[in-house]
């Protein structure tokens, strides 16, 4: 069995959609991306899984969020979708099937309209009906996805994934229930994969246990790519989308960034936690505990690099696997010579910055226990700060805590890659070529897993940072 998700500019467009049928009908007729070793089964059952087009999951959900304050024509977008979907499936329906499908979106836009009104009226959007609205995206999509491979010839049904991935009720960012959801999707795609049906799956939603439909956080349906092959105990996921894998470095920093024909999932983890946007981090765990590679494919380049990961990547490619960098940080200080050997201080810390609900992307502290520092979004940078300074009062007034501050406006680098461990000098290269730079580091931390390097640095240095350590390990 092979799962395939195609993102949202995969099927952006009729075009785009009749695009991806054709990768489906190679893919059945035995098309092999490159790179790929060993045997494959012959005719293995194919399980597309898709996202709506894209912008509509935006559309819907600004839409909603304006129908909650009252602002008049906040429900027009219907009609832009509506039209959307119309036109595209001129292009991607047989003729016999188009007015049937026809219909079937009417309906699904009269449930958003239905759904935008309600809100209007109750003048509050509650996390439950964003959702309802969001999945319509999805729910659109895959009705043409499905129609489209039909017209190339594949024998496909639309699912909607509200009867196979059971969630909690954690609306907007909901978790699946893994054992419910294992069973319902053996009952429900197997008979259609054994009767020749090449299912189409709706990526990113859900529903409770009750039968509310639930989303699985934006970007969602990688990860419901996974779950299904989980499920199913895929030998692969594929997950189609709009660039040649995972690189090196982000392409439009540095021009020489490639592609990196293979990877481990704790690697990928670290650079999609720091901002490579190329598959969502929750994609992971479920491949990673059965042992089932993700593949990164680009359906705008179907023949060319691609990225594998696995377990245990088999091919050496040094220590240092790419480089990515998150901006919009503010690094956070606080500082005392009256710190040292408090016992409580950090915990305090990062109780207080917990409890405003902030999440820390790294941290460190010297040794000299004089000053811990953090980073945290820019935007909560202000609000951190009258907290800290709050909770710290009486250590302040003691002068136990001279200060506590904040740069803002700097980047996190974080540099990845499992055999740093094994490989000495990694450091010493990153700040050699810093240094050559004449780039200035600001705070440090490694993992213990030492499988990511973390450095902070003013932001607007941050793209030269990662041109000079791309050029350090990989030349160009
Ligand atoms: N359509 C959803 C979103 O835009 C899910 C996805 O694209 O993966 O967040
Ligand atoms: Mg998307």
């Amino acid at each position: 069995m092979l799962v395939m998700k195609f993102g949202g500019t995969s099927v952006g467009s009729g075009e785009r959609m009749l695009h991806i049928a054709r990768i489906v009908q190679d893919v059945r007729s035995g098309w092999l991306p490159a790179g790929h070793q060993g045997p494959v089964q012959p005719d293995r059952p194919i399980i597309v899984v898709v996202s709506a087009m894209s912008g509509v999951t935006d559309a819907l959900l600004n839409a909603a969020r304006r129908a909650a304050t009252g602002r008049p024509g906040a429900c027009d977008v219907a009609e832009t979708l509506r039209e959307q979907h119309y036109q595209a499936i001129e292009t991607v329906a047989l003729p016999e099937e188009q007015a049937v499908l026809r219909a079937e979106i009417e309906q699904l836009i009269q449930e958003f309209r239905n759904l935008c009104m309600a809100i209007s009226i109750l003048g509050e959007s509650t996390p439950r009906g964003l959702d309802a609205a969001a999945s319509l995206g999805e729910r659109l999509a895959v009705r043409l996805t499905a129609a489209a491979l039909r017209k190339t010839g594949i024998p496909a049904t639309a699912v909607e994934a509200t009867r196979l991935i059971v969630t909690d009720d954690r609306f907007t960012d909901a978790s699946p229930l893994m054992d419910e959801t294992e069973q319902r999707v053996r009952e429900h795609l197997i008979p259609l994969v054994k009767a020749g049906q090449t299912p189409v799956v709706t990526g990113f939603i859900g529903a409770t246990r009750e039968g509310w439909t639930t989303t699985l956080g934006r970007g969602g349906s990688d990860f419901s790519a996974a779950i299904l092959g989980y499920c199913l105990n895929a030998d692969e996921v594929w997950i189609w989308t709009d660039v040649d894998g995972v690189m090196t470095a982000d392409p439009r920093v540095v021009p020489t960034a490639h592609t990196i024909p293979e990877i481990s999932y704790a690697e990928v983890a670290e650079l999609a936690y720091f901002g490579a946007k190329v598959i969502h981090p929750k994609t992971i765990r479920p491949a990673m505990e059965k042992n089932i590679p993700i593949r990164i494919l680009n359906t705008f380049n179907p023949g060319g690099p691609n990225t594998r990961i696995v377990a245990q990547p088999d091919r050496n490619q040094g220590g240092v696997k790419g480089i990515t960098s998150i901006k919009g940080l503010s690094l956070i200080m606080v500082e005392g010579r009256g710190m040292l050997g408090i016992p409580g201080i950090a915990a305090r810390v990062f109780s207080t910055v917990a409890a405003e609900g902030i999440s820390v992307l790294m941290i460190s502290q010297s040794s000299s226990e004089q000053s811990i520092c953090f980073v945290i979004r820019r935007e909560e940078s202000a609000r951190a700060l009258q907290m800290l300074e709050r909770a710290f009062a009486y250590e302040m007034a003691a002068r136990n805590v001279d200060r506590i501050w904040a740069l803002d406006d700097v980047a996190v680098l974080a540099i990845v890659g499992a055999q740093m461990r094994e490989t000495p000098g990694i450091a010493a290269r990153v700040f050699g070529a810093l240094g050559r730079a004449g780039i200035n580091v600001l705070s440090i931390a490694q993992g213990s897993s030492e499988h990511n390097l973390s450095l902070v640095v003013a932001e607007p240095e941050a793209d030269e940072a990662v041109q000079a350590i791309h050029r350090e390990f990989f030349g160009g």
